[in-house]
């Protein structure tokens, strides 16, 4: 079986457009992007060598508002895997309710082997390339897997210096000092707890109690991690791409993240002890967050997940043979689209404080944020009872409903 980003997004559509009863043309329409644009990305090296880097921008669907999504800096990165990133995002940005469509970028580039001033002229010359495809009422980016609020300064700054004024609302996630939004850099860790807090007071389980482990390390997992152990969680186990670190009576995050800042890895952690990072998924633990890779959990893992919980903070991080073995076992899987929707709802935030040029305070975002992602939670839950359905099913179907809705309402042009 196809277990890649790709393969798992279409069956996800597939099993929604068959619960919703739609046709084969419209299941076509919902499957297919709209716009993709693949660039060559020459990179002149530190050493005066020049290398050829590769950028993808697929907008998925644009019919309920601009594209919306994330850039997406590996060496591992193809246009298939922006495509499923970007369809993720379209029923994601219609499950939360935001006027977006979904979209995707990114660029075959290796952050850690790449020096600071040439990941800008990378970034630089693929938002040169990809101009035309831009904007705020176009197509808006945000970090993702190796690019930062740093990144998209820069994105912001090429576009803004190409069109002759400040256009701030071109990208999300910039730094504060140039239109970023208060609680943006922590948003999508904080929609991540405040789903898995919905999900185990649904079955009468206080967070306090619980035990838990994250795959991944960064700009999800790392806050995450933090705002769990704030909490009185028990976060136990935590991997990144060199190792994994366990302490069965809870590791010290605050010291873990300033370990990782000094070193750049969980690895040599004095506060747990090593392990290989693939037990991180199956550490005995009640709630298990994949914040880091996709297709992280097949079905040889599912098998072995000790959790009872898996709040996905990454995008697909569970294939289809994964979802059906922990569905069998009685694990609940709380989905993608849904538990790491916060980052894109203060995104949206940030596009809108840009676009009136008039900021909110912390507190406001949270609250706001909080809300969203309580009425998103709802409706799956809603949804999920009331038609027997599993939440990731019921998130879908929620979400490619609202945009086939849009697409019925706007009717085919010409
Ligand atoms: P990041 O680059 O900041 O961090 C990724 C982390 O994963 C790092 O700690 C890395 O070492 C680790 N990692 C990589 N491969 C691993 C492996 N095989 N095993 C264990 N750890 C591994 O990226 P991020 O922004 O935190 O994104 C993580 C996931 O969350 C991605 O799937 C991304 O698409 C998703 N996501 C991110 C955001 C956001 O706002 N940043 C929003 C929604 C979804």
């Amino acid at each position: 079986m196809d277990t890649s980003a790709l393969a798992t997004a279409q069956a996800q559509l597939a099993a929604a457009v068959e619960i919703l009863g739609y046709d084969a043309g419209v299941h076509e329409m919902l499957a297919t992007p709209r716009r993709e644009m693949r660039v060559a990305v020459p990179l002149r090296r530190d050493d005066g060598s020049f290398e050829l880097l590769h950028g993808y921008r697929v907008q998925h669907n644009i019919s309920r508002g601009p594209g919306k999504g994330g850039l997406r800096y590996s060496a591992a990165v193809d246009m298939d895997e922006v495509r499923a990133l970007a369809m993720w995002m379209t029923w994601k940005c219609a499950l939360v309710d935001v006027p977006y469509g979904g979209a995707k970028g990114g660029v075959t580039i290796d952050p850690l082997t790449h020096s600071l001033g040439e990941l800008e002229r990378t970034t630089r010359r693929f938002t040169s390339e990809i101009m035309p495809m831009i904007g705020p009422e176009r197509d808006i980016m945000a970090p993702d897997v190796g690019t930062d609020e740093r990144t998209m300064g820069w994105i912001m700054d090429t576009f803004s210096v190409n069109a002759g004024y400040t256009i701030p609302a071109v990208t999300t996630g910039k730094p504060l000092a140039i239109g970023g939004s208060l609680g943006r850099a922590t948003a999508t860790s904080r929609g991540v707890v405040d789903v898995a807090d919905a999900a185990l007071t649904d079955a009468g389980v206080a967070l306090s109690e619980v035990k838990v482990a994250i795959q991944g390390f960064g700009k999800v997992g790392s806050h995450a991690a933090a705002m769990l152990h704030s909490m009185g969680a028990s976060v136990t186990a935590i991997s990144d791409q060199f190792g994994a670190v366990v302490n069965p009576d809870g590791l010290d995050i605050p010291a873990l993240m300033a370990h990782t800042a000094a070193t750049g890895k969980v690895v040599g952690f004095d506060g747990g002890d090593p392990v290989d990072h693939a037990a991180v998924l199956t550490a005995d633990v009640d709630v298990l967050i994949p914040a880091a890779v996709a297709g992280a959990i097949g079905a040889e893992v599912a098998s072995q997940v000790k959790a009872r919980w898996v709040v996905e903070g990454a995008n697909g991080p569970t294939t289809v043979e994964g979802d059906r073995v922990l569905a069998d076992r009685g694990v609940q899987v709380v989905p993608d689209v849904l538990a790491n929707a916060g980052g894109v709802v203060v995104s949206y935030f940030e596009w809108v404080q840009a676009n009136q040029a008039y900021w909110w305070t912390e507190a406001e975002i949270t609250e706001r944020l909080g809300q969203r992602m309580r009425t998103a939670y709802d409706a799956v839950a809603a949804r999920s009872r009331s038609e027997g359905l599993s939440m990731r099913d019921a998130a879908t179907v929620i979400g490619v409903g609202r945009v086939a809705q849009a697409h019925r309402i706007r009717g085919l042009y010409p």
